[in-house]
């Protein structure tokens, strides 16, 4: 049977949840219902006009010291289009209005989290810039960053393979013009 990623049910507080399938649990107790769901978050595919990608190599785990494209579960209020803004300012430093984001595609991805492997749904965005001189990486989320032409990515380090995917799918449409 499927854990709940909870102890505790979080209406009563008994520690007796039914699993009903992977992603539903129900207390015994109280017949509180609680569901696993996608978490939505925002990935940058950010490209210059030589399209060589901004990588970076994450500073926290999960997948400390591996490789991958700035990002982060999107906050409330906020659309994917500003969340790539937003984490990529966080991370990397880059100033690009929410506008300056396109979606890609969306791929499914599991984030280990506090002893839960959630759910999640990776918006992928892309932005052009003209060229990445002036990035201010934030130490406490990326260590170091890379511009890598597009056939040179080094997708076997990358932590999540929805990074590498999107990557994947780019090339796939370069090389198919
Ligand atoms: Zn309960």
């Amino acid at each position: 049977m499927a854990e709940s990623p909870f102890k505790f049910c979080t209406n009563c507080g008994q520690d007796n949840w039914i699993s009903k399938s992977d992603r539903e649990f129900v207390c015994e107790a109280c017949g509180f219902r609680h569901f696993i769901t996608p978490i939505p978050a925002a990935v940058a595919l950010i490209l210059d006009a030589q399209d060589r990608v901004l990588v970076i190599r994450r500073a926290h785990e999960p997948g400390f010291g591996l490789l991958g494209l700035p990002g982060g579960v999107i906050e409330p209020e906020e659309t994917g289009e500003m969340a790539a803004a937003r984490e990529v300012q966080e991370e990397v430093g880059i100033n690009l209005p929410a506008s300056a984001f396109t979606y890609y595609l969306a791929l499914n991805n599991r984030y280990p989290f506090q002893g839960y492997s959630w759910p999640t749904l990776d918006l992928c965005y892309m932005a052009r810039v003209a060229d990445f001189n002036h990035i201010v990486l934030q130490a406490s989320e990326v260590s170091e960053f890379m511009v890598c032409p597009l056939d040179e990515v080094p997708l076997h380090e990358f932590a999540f393979d929805t990074n590498a995917e999107a990557i994947r799918h780019w090339r796939a449409s370069r090389s198919a013009v």
